[in-house]
């Protein structure tokens, strides 16, 4: 059972906003009113995916994102971008978020660059503690990564954990743990989510 209010509380003592949401739907229409007329930077992420935060904000936004039409060159346009929106891999309820990345892109973007960074997190994403959440990161999250992009790692064949592979396909390339908001990002929210989302 997810603590909410003792997360929230956590979050906010860590410097990040936070708005929370019965289902992602309502989480959409949160993001989609208040950005408008903004640039817009996304990472790859199955739960921006999901709840069609591309269509909706490139109406009425600039937005760039790598797993539109735009194709590779967006990532570079997205680091220049005032908001950026992400998930995250794990969110512990004692405020804690890990994000795990190969390109490094959706990570560097979360330190320092603009001038606000959203994570919408869903339910399942959220851990009892940083040592769960580490753990939800590496061994949940990693593999099913690793299957959604069809790499050749031992995650991937067997789905069950992580195995620190060596392999040419490992998507694990680096760590990120947000202790507080960083420094470098004038405003930080986590837009929480009482449903699944993503993985
Ligand atoms: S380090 Fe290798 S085995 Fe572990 S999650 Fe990443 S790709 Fe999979």
């Amino acid at each position: 059972m997810i603590q909410w209010d003792k997360l929230t509380q956590a979050l906010e003592r860590r410097g990040f906003a936070v708005s929370r949401f019965a289902t992602g739907r309502e989480a959409a229409d949160y993001l989609d009113g208040k950005l408008d007329g903004r640039t817009i930077g996304m990472g790859g992420s199955v739960t921006l995916q999901e709840l069609g935060l591309y269509e909706r904000l490139a109406a009425h936004n600039t937005v760039y994102w790598h797993w539109s039409a735009q194709g590779p060159e967006a990532r570079a346009a997205a680091r220049t971008a005032q908001v950026y929106l992400t998930s995250a891999n794990a969110l512990a309820e004692t405020g804690e978020i890990f994000n795990i990345d190969g390109h490094g892109n959706r990570v560097a973007a979360t330190l320092d660059g603009h001038e606000s960074v959203y994570f919408v997190v869903g339910a399942n994403k959220i851990a009892p503690d940083a040592q769960a959440a580490l753990s939800r990161a590496r061994n949940v999250a990693g593999p099913k990564n690793a299957q959604r992009l069809g790499r050749r790692t031992p995650c991937a064949a067997r789905g069950d954990r992580c195995y620190d592979c060596d392999s040419p396909e490992r998507i694990c390339g680096v760590l990120v743990t947000l202790w507080r908001k960083p420094v470098g990002i004038p405003c930080a929210e986590v837009v929480l989510v009482e449903e699944e989302l993503g993985y």
